[in-house]
């Protein structure tokens, strides 16, 4: 290993001294020494001043200065070059006095022929780098708590610490101060299309571009993710539109190049300004400026906005515009509706058809639909709940289109391979009009009309309140119609004796609490 070069300078005017320590150290050999002399106080301040020196090795009294007083010099201009100073062997106590000053170390005479003058030597540089590593550390801890590490921008938290100075700087100066926030376009898929090394490079540039366009007096910071804040202290809106526009330009005109991918990546900005009628305080100015790059993503992206037009539109459009959506969207969902009662009334139309005129199925089903809207009104729920039960039960039994007609009609019991068919109208039902897209909602409903409450039904055999609400509805409207009309094999029940087979049947087949409901509500009419 080479040896270490320490260059010194030797602050002393007695020839004989001077020699003596070049021979000590020389002696040593343990390091490379090149000496410089300087032999009075004015000249080693001159000397000093180059700060090109790794130690000052001086003695303590010239002939127009004192040792203290040099010092005092070199302290006072931050030179930064360790100094140790040499003492007659009767005043160790000034050499103390020097280290109190500031002086890394003192010898007395007789040890500079020693082997104590290389130590001396050896341990200042060595506390010196040991300093200047520390200075260093905390340069970057200091470096690190206000910039953002991949762009080298203000982070957050400085940002608004300088903002909050800013504000309270153009207030007491009545002066304008305008700011800007800026979010990148779709950054989002930048990421997902070139991946996250590229959209660090598209951000790090970004920061580049911005640094490049504003004033030395301007302050640039990440404010997060792929938003940055412009902080343009006695600028007024004007001023900071036309830097905004010019920000927007750039970035409309620039492209990011890394390997072999190429990409444009458009900005919105918002500014905001002291200007602003609600600006009470530096927060106002961040959050103006937010409602404006919203604005501007609003627009369309690629935009610039500022938080006093942003006001206006809102006042003026926003209100019109929303309420024209409301508006549109009640329309339109009027013909939804009708478009669902048309179809339905298709539906047991080509039903009545294909069963050659018999319409005991949708008569059924309109029956259903009206004890339904009475249990229904008896229970609460919201409007829409309520048609799509009701749409479920004009739509319930559609699947009988898939059981043979000689089964529906036929006289007596049926056996069990017949009931058997019967039971796949659920499914069936399901099966065709979810092929519309237009009752989703009523599906389930239609499928689990069939099950029981106590979980012996089909075809899920799902139990209690596991079966759709809609369903245990249908449960107790439909039973309620085909025990009220006349069969093929048997006559219809009265009110009285189909009342009292609900409430039979209640807890087993029937969800109790309805057909309580239903029992009151059908006897009122
Ligand atoms: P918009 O035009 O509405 O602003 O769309 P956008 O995709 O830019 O907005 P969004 O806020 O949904 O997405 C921001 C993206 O920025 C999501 C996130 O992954 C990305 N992002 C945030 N910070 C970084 C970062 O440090 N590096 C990279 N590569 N991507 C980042
Ligand atoms: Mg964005
Ligand atoms: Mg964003």
């Amino acid at each position: 290993m080479s040896k270490q070069n320490i260059h010194i300078l030797l602050a002393e005017n007695h020839h004989p001294t001077i020699d003596t320590i070049k021979s000590t150290l020389t002696a040593q050999n343990d390091l490379k020494y090149k000496f410089d002399v300087a032999r009075s106080g004015k000249d080693i301040i001159e000397k000093t001043d180059s700060n090109k020196f790794d130690l000052v090795l001086m003695k303590h009294s010239f002939s127009d200065t004192n040792g203290f007083k040099v010092f005092d010099e070199i302290n006072k201009r931050k030179l930064e070059t360790p100094v140790i100073i040499i003492v007659e062997e009767s005043e160790e106590k000034l050499g103390v006095e020097a280290m109190d000053k500031g002086a890394y170390d003192y010898l007395t005479q007789g040890e500079i022929k020693t082997v104590a003058l290389s130590r001396a030597i050896r341990r200042a540089i060595q506390r010196k780098k040991l300093e200047d590593d520390i200075k260093e550390s905390l340069k970057k801890l200091e470096t690190m708590a206000i910039k953002d590490g991949l762009t080298g921008l203000y982070n957050h938290n400085h940002f608004k610490e300088i903002l909050k100075h800013e504000y309270k700087t153009a207030k007491r100066n009545i002066q304008p101060l305008s700011c800007i926030m800026l979010d990148l376009d779709h950054f989002k898929s930048v990421n997902d299309s070139y991946g996250h090394q590229f959209g660090d490079l598209v951000l790090a540039r970004s920061a580049e571009i911005l640094k490049k366009l504003v004033r030395d007096t301007d302050f640039v910071a990440r404010y997060g993710g792929e938003e940055f804040f412009i902080i343009l202290p006695n600028t007024n809106l004007d001023g900071a539109f036309i830097l905004a526009e010019r920000i927007r330009t750039a970035f409309e005109n620039n492209t990011f190049k890394k390997g072999g991918i190429s990409n444009s990546v458009t900005v919105s900005i918002g500014i905001s300004s002291t200007s602003d009628n609600n600006v009470a305080g530096d927060n106002n100015l961040i959050t103006n400026a937010d409602k404006a790059l919203y604005r501007a993503k609003w627009r369309g992206r690629n935009n610039v906005c500022t938080y006093e037009e942003t006001e206006f539109e809102e006042a003026i459009h926003i209100k019109e515009e929303e309420k024209k959506i409301k508006d549109f969207t009640i329309k339109f969902e009027d013909v939804h509706e009708n478009i669902r009662e048309t179809c339905i009334e298709s539906a047991h139309k080509i039903l009545r058809e294909l069963n050659n005129g018999w319409g005991y199925v949708n008569e059924h089903s309109i029956r259903v639909n009206l004890y339904s809207e009475k249990l229904i009104k008896g229970l609460s729920m919201s409007d829409d709940e309520a048609t799509v039960i009701k749409h479920a039960a004009l739509l319930h039994d559609i699947g009988m289109v898939g059981v043979n007609s000689k089964i529906l009609k036929k006289k007596g019991k049926l056996t069990e391979g017949e009931y058997n068919l019967i039971k796949r109208h659920s499914n069936i039902g399901v099966k065709v009009i979810e092929r519309t897209k237009l009752f989703h909602k009523e599906l389930p409903i239609i499928l689990h009309h069939h099950e029981r409450f106590d979980g012996s039904g089909y075809p899920h055999r799902l139990k209690g309140e596991n079966i759709p609400y809609g369903s245990r509805i249908l449960a107790i409207t439909e039973a309620y119609d085909a025990m009220r009309t006349d069969t093929v094999y048997r006559k219809a029940y009265t009110h009285k004796e189909a009342v009292s087979e609900l409430k039979e049947c209640a807890g087993k087949q029937f969800d109790p609490q309805m057909v309580d409901v239903f029992i009151r509500v059908i006897n009122k009419d």
